[in-house]
């Protein structure tokens, strides 16, 4: 970690930060150490908010440092069982194998705080319209269990917590990632009160996929214009005939042409622009955003910070 991070991680620590004022949730252990040669660009966490502060995108007071998540919350979208076994280490080695992560204490803590940071950067954001958290979007995770780098699900936990608190009535999860939404969407199934919007490769993992409340499944090397037609017309659409009062964001950047695991076709300017109509149609309907990471794989860690960086570039300039 950079001189830059450490100062800022022994800020947010510190006894006067424990209030939270800033809107981009980050914690020094985000960024977790895994295995030699594991697919997985942990370093992103750390890489992300680094060139995002290099750059005077964001300064040190934007940020805040998630607290503990609360027992009763996590119940909101996981089976009590699922939490034990977890979090006690007796979950089965088929099942931790699902989540593609080694178990460990700390992975399940790291895990705990970036739900929270979700959380609480959605509460921010129903103050002043827009909130980010650096990591989350853990979109895989079911009720009962996690898998492909998903151990909870942010999205649902944060959607169930606003509406459960009378915050907020009507939630629109709108989730970019190459991957589809599967988790999410199985354990939204049934809730009016949310509507889940999935845009994914259609021949990418999940292979089995489970049911939004829009599925749209795209075919192998979809380019930009093609890609941001579809969602300019169908988020607009949801948004009008849904009426949400909150969006909760999936920004995953494995849609880049580059990346190592997704099949589409998207550059980082049609990347970027995917985010600006995001953040534009919140404007239009003034609903607040609250967006979370997602994935990305491209074998270039560079395109992968770029066009996160961009999320928050766009989101600042106009709703910040
Ligand atoms: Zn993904």
């Amino acid at each position: 970690m950079s001189d830059r991070l450490q100062e800022l991680a022994l800020t947010l620590s510190g006894p006067e930060s424990q209030r939270q004022t800033g809107w981009v949730a980050w914690h020094m252990d985000y960024a977790h150490p895994l295995p030699e040669g594991h697919r997985f660009p942990m370093e992103k966490y750390n890489l992300l908010p680094e060139q995002l502060l290099f750059e005077g995108t964001l300064s040190p007071s934007h940020f805040f440092q998630p607290g503990q998540l609360n027992d009763q919350v996590l119940h909101l979208a996981h089976t009590p069982e699922y939490v034990n076994e977890l979090e006690g280490g007796s979950i089965s080695p088929k099942a931790m194998r699902k989540t593609g992560f080694p178990w460990s204490e700390q992975l399940v803590q790291r895990e705990r705080r970036i739900m929270q940071g979700t959380i609480q950067a959605a509460l921010h954001a129903v103050e002043n319209r827009i909130g980010f958290n650096i990591a989350g979007g853990t979109h895989h995770a079911f009720r009962e269990h996690g898998e492909g780098f998903c151990l909870y699900n942010d999205l649902a936990l944060t959607a169930f917590h606003l509406l459960q608190q009378g915050i907020v009535r009507r939630v629109l999860i709108v989730d970019l990632d190459v991957h589809q939404g599967n988790g999410t969407a199985g354990i939204m199934q049934g809730v009016s009160e949310v509507f889940t919007f999935s845009m994914h490769g259609e021949k990418n993992y999940p292979f089995r996929k489970m049911q939004s409340s829009l599925d749209l499944s795209l075919s192998d090397g979809i380019g930009d214009k093609e890609y941001l037609k579809l969602l300019d017309y169908h988020l607009n659409r949801i948004l009008d005939d849904f009426a949400p009062d909150f969006m909760l964001y999936q920004c995953g950047v494995d849609i880049l042409e580059t990346d190592a695991l997704g099949r589409m076709g998207i550059s980082i300017a049609g990347c970027r622009e995917r985010d600006r109509l995001v953040f534009k149609a919140a404007e239009r309907c003034a609903i607040p955003v609250c967006a979370s990471m997602g994935g990305g794989y491209s074998p270039q860690i560079r395109s992968i910070i770029e066009a996160h960086a961009n999320t928050f570039r766009v989101g600042l300039d106009i709703l910040g």
